[in-house]
Order: structure tokens, then C-alpha cells, then sequence
């Protein structure tokens, strides 16, 4: 008995590199990035860009068509990934609110379960990281160059792009700092491409001799919407400051890294002066800076991701770790003629997914079951083979990556934006989405609108109060009523 018990022991200390000493517990790697939308992956069907070890993600595992965030804003979306809790149950409803670090979350509970817990990069939540053995996180926002970061062990002052530190932070971990014996949970969070879209030193002038095709609702009149479409500040044409675009000297760059940015804009702002633009030319000179920073911000986290994605492979951990891609939310791209996130419109609404978790994802495949944010900490515990605690309010889709799932997974989905005022002026607004249709209540402003997704996609004219619609909107305030009562929502 004794003699079996140590032979275990030998083969535990033994296990290869890759896989759990206490089983075959998965190692965890859930990688963020901030604002990039689903439009700017190649494996989403970009044809403006090309993300070659994103897709890498989808290609050997799963890509979801329909993964939903619960509220399109940075700090409440990350508080409802830890804590599998609304907004308005986890307390972060908007931006400037401080995270309630005391309450249970998934950091917490994969380390009580003996995983180790890190988190590495944007965090963003106003207090300091609990249930995490290491944290290396940017100040708030965090700058694009020369961060200063908060550590389990002080603070640190980098110098370089941000992108390239965060995964220098991560990888040094991975091989350096976390113990080999335990299964880990690495959040590695980008901060890219959030506003204002500094673009790294290799990146700088990618792009330079091409036009990026203009969305077809750059000019978006929105007349067929309620006044919050028309009264929001985020549009390209009008609200993109100079500092935004590129026109006057950058913050925080130091002398060698502002040598390197001025040979890159200096002449193509130089040949914008001598333009003159105005008008609607002006709009699409905007346009095309504005897309192309923010393409030269994805692609150094796309090189970036790849550089995690490798050590993986080399170590042999890859085939024991599932690896999770996504944003915080979406992005307008030019849509609408917008830049900014918020809304429950398609593309802010909707946030990228990709899952690989080898031996159990069929490689190359993709679901349009409509899961959210909401659900990653639920399904995460779940892969870990860990119980999900009853009152959090999302749910495991991991019968969705193992195929299990027969039928839908969910009918539809809850959303609800607090952040007014603020920034670029959007009203509150909650709704609910199903299979093909979306319904929206601006409920400081008084307006409803209803959006018929099969006839129109992009959602320019909304259908409420249209007779032919009457039995689907009032199916759908039932459904919204019956949401905001399982979610326990207060009025
Ligand atoms: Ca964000």
C-alpha cells in the first residue's frame, strides 16, 4: 500500500510539463483585450485586416457568433466576468465605481480549489486584486507607452508599448514564477486597442497604402431610431479630438520613442494640412486614421498573443490549457458613424469569442448560441471540474463546447446600461434579444425601439408601435418583464 502510494507520488513529481500533477485539471488561460471588435478579426470574416494567431484560437477550437456582454462598458463588464453577477448585483453598474474586492468571485474560488491565480495587464476596477497569488495590472487605463504598474510586490515602471510589457510580464511568469506542480488560471489582459489608439513602434505604418472600406452607416442619419441615436458624442465626424487623431505631439513618449512617431505622422499630417479637407471628405479623412491606429493596436496584440500561443506549444502546456480569447465588449468601426461602445446595437452589443480546449472542442467549429459574458465565470469553474455556486446568474456552456448541448442553450438574453451622464452621452437603456428579435427601452427618455434582426441586420428602423409587429412586442415585454424578474432586477 505504502509502496503504491509513493510510486503515485514519483509519477505526480514526474507528470510531464503540460498536464496537472493532481489530475488532469485544465490550465486556465483567459485572455482580454479592450474594445476590439468583432469586425476587426480575420476569423470573423475581416477583409480589413488580418489576425493570423487570433484565428489560430478559432481554428483549433470554437468560435461563437452570438456571445453577448451583459453592459458594453470596460469596469462593469470585467466585474461581470469575475463575478458571474449583473451590474446591479455585483455593485460596478458604471465606470468610476470601485470594485467591491471582499465579494466572491471566480479568482477567489479556483484558488481555494488549489489553482494558482494570476492576473496580468488592464484590470481596471478601482481597488486592488483580490484572490489572485500575483498581480502585475496597469494603473486605471494605463498609458500606451512607459506604464507604471501596481504589483503584488509594489509598484514597477516599465519602459516600452504596453502590449509587448504585459505579455513580457505574462510569459515571464509562465516560466519563471508560477509552481509547476498546481494547475494555473493566467488572465492576461490587453489594454490594447482601447482610445486612443497608439499604435506600436513595428506597426506604425501598416497600413499606409491602403484605403480601409467604409461601413455602409458612416453617414447614418439615424431617422429611423429614437432621439438617443441622434443625441449621443461619439461620432467620427464630430467628436474625435485632435490628440485622438494624431494631430498634435503624444503624452508620455520619451525622446527615442518620439523620434520613432513623428517620422510616421509627421508626413502624413503634413500632406492632410495641405488637403484642406472639409465636409464629408473630412469625415472620411477621419474615418481612415481613426480605423487604421486602431487596426496598428490589434495587430501588436494579435503578434503578442501569438508570442503566449508558442510558449505554449514549446512548454507542452498547450495541450492541457484551455485558452480563451475576448474583449471586454465590442466596438463601432465606423458603423453608424460611430466610434465608442455602450449601446445594445449589434456591434457593442456582441463581443468576440474563441475558445481551444484540446480533446474536447471539435477544432474549426462554431455556435451561434447566445452566451454572455456573464457565463465565463460559471463555465470556467465548471472545466475546472468545480461546482457553480447557486447565486451566480450566469451558466455553464461548457455542454456547448463539448457538443453536448442539444437545443438552445438560452432563449434570450438581458442587457442594461447605467453610464448617464458620461462620456459620449448615451442614455440608459435596458432590453432583451432572442433568435431574431431586439427590443430596447430608453427609460430615462421615455422611447422603446424594436428591431426586427432577420429583415434588418443593421438595425436603422425600428419597428415598435408597427401593427404587424403588435404580437412580438408584446411577447417580448413578457419576456423582458420575466427576465428582469429572474435576474432580480429593482425598478
Ligand atoms: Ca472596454
Amino acid at each position: 500500500m505504502l509502496r503504491v502510494f509513493a510510486g503515485l507520488l514519483l509519477a505526480a513529481t514526474l507528470a510531464p510539463l503540460g498536464v496537472a500533477a493532481d489530475g488532469d485539471r485544465p490550465n486556465i488561460l483567459y485572455i482580454m483585450s479592450d474594445d476590439h471588435g468583432y469586425q476587426a478579426l480575420s476569423c470573423y470574416g475581416s477583409e480589413i485586416i488580418d489576425t493570423p494567431h487570433m484565428d489560430r484560437i478559432a481554428k483549433e477550437g470554437m468560435r461563437f457568433d452570438r456571445a453577448f456582454v451583459t453592459n458594453s462598458i470596460c469596469g462593469p463588464s470585467r466585474a461581470v466576468m469575475l463575478t458571474g453577477k449583473h451590474s446591479h448585483i455585483n455593485g460596478f453598474t458604471r465606470n468610476g465605481k470601485r470594485f467591491d474586492g471582499s465579494q466572491p468571485h471566480l479568482g477567489k474560488y479556483m484558488r481555494q480549489a488549489g489553482y494558482q491565480t494570476a492576473v496580468i495587464g488592464k484590470w481596471h476596477l478601482g481597488t486592488d486584486p483580490t484572490g489572485f497569488d500575483y498581480y502585475h495590472v496597469l494603473r486605471g487605463q494605463g498609458p500606451y507607452y512607459n506604464p507604471n504598474m501596481l504589483t503584488s510586490n509594489g509598484p514597477v515602471q516599465h519602459t516600452g508599448y504596453t502590449t509587448d510589457i504585459i505579455t513580457d510580464v505574462t510569459l515571464n511568469w509562465l516560466k519563471e514564477q508560477r509552481n509547476e506542480d498546481e494547475p494555473f488560471m493566467l488572465i492576461y489582459q490587453h489594454k490594447a486597442p482601447h482610445r486612443n489608439w497608439m499604435p506600436g513602434p513595428d506597426h506604425l505604418n501598416d497600413f499606409d497604402d491602403v484605403t480601409i472600406p467604409e461601413p455602409d452607416t458612416l453617414f447614418d442619419d439615424y431617422s429611423g431610431r429614437t432621439s438617443p441615436a441622434r443625441n449621443q458624442t461619439m461620432t467620427i465626424a464630430e467628436h474625435l479630438s485632435p490628440h485622438d487623431l494624431k494631430l498634435v505631439p503624444q503624452r508620455r513618449l520619451n525622446e527615442e520613442q518620439t523620434k520613432v512617431w513623428n517620422e510616421a505622422y509627421e508626413e502624413k499630417n503634413r500632406k492632410f494640412r495641405e488637403a484642406n479637407l472639409t465636409g464629408k471628405d473630412l469625415v472620411r479623412w477621419k474615418y481612415q486614421r481613426y480605423v487604421k491606429d486602431y487596426l496598428r493596436c490589434v495587430q501588436s496584440v494579435d503578434d503578442n498573443v501569438g508570442r503566449v500561443l508558442d510558449y505554449l506549444d514549446e512548454s507542452g502546456l498547450a495541450e492541457n490549457t484551455i485558452v480563451v480569447y475576448t474583449s471586454d465588449q465590442g466596438w463601432y468601426l465606423g458603423e453608424h458613424g460611430w466610434y465608442d461602445k455602450r449601446w445594445m446595437y449589434e456591434e457593442s452589443f456582441r463581443t468576440p469569442l474563441m475558445v481551444r480546449w484540446p480533446g474536447k472542442i471539435q477544432p474549426g467549429s462554431t455556435s451561434d448560441q447566445m452566451v454572455m459574458n456573464l457565463d465565463f465565470a460559471p463555465t470556467l469553474l465548471d472545466a475546472a471540474g468545480l461546482e457553480v455556486p447557486e447565486d451566480m446568474q450566469g451558466k455553464s456552456f461548457v455542454p456547448v463546447l463539448d457538443g453536448s448541448q442539444e437545443g438552445s442553450f438560452r432563449d434570450a438574453v438581458y442587457y442594461h446600461y447605467y453610464e448617464f451622464p458620461g462620456p459620449h452621452s448615451v442614455a440608459k437603456h435596458y432590453g432583451v434579444r432572442t433568435d431574431r428579435y431586439k427590443l430596447i427601452h430608453f427609460y430615462d427618455v421615455g422611447t422603446w425601439e424594436l428591431f426586427d434582426l432577420e429583415k434588418d441586420p443593421k438595425e436603422l428602423t425600428s419597428v415598435y408601435d408597427a401593427p404587424q409587429y403588435a404580437e412580438v412586442q408584446a411577447d417580448l415585454k413578457e419576456k423582458l418583464k420575466e427576465l428582469r424578474e429572474q435576474y432580480q432586477v429593482i425598478d
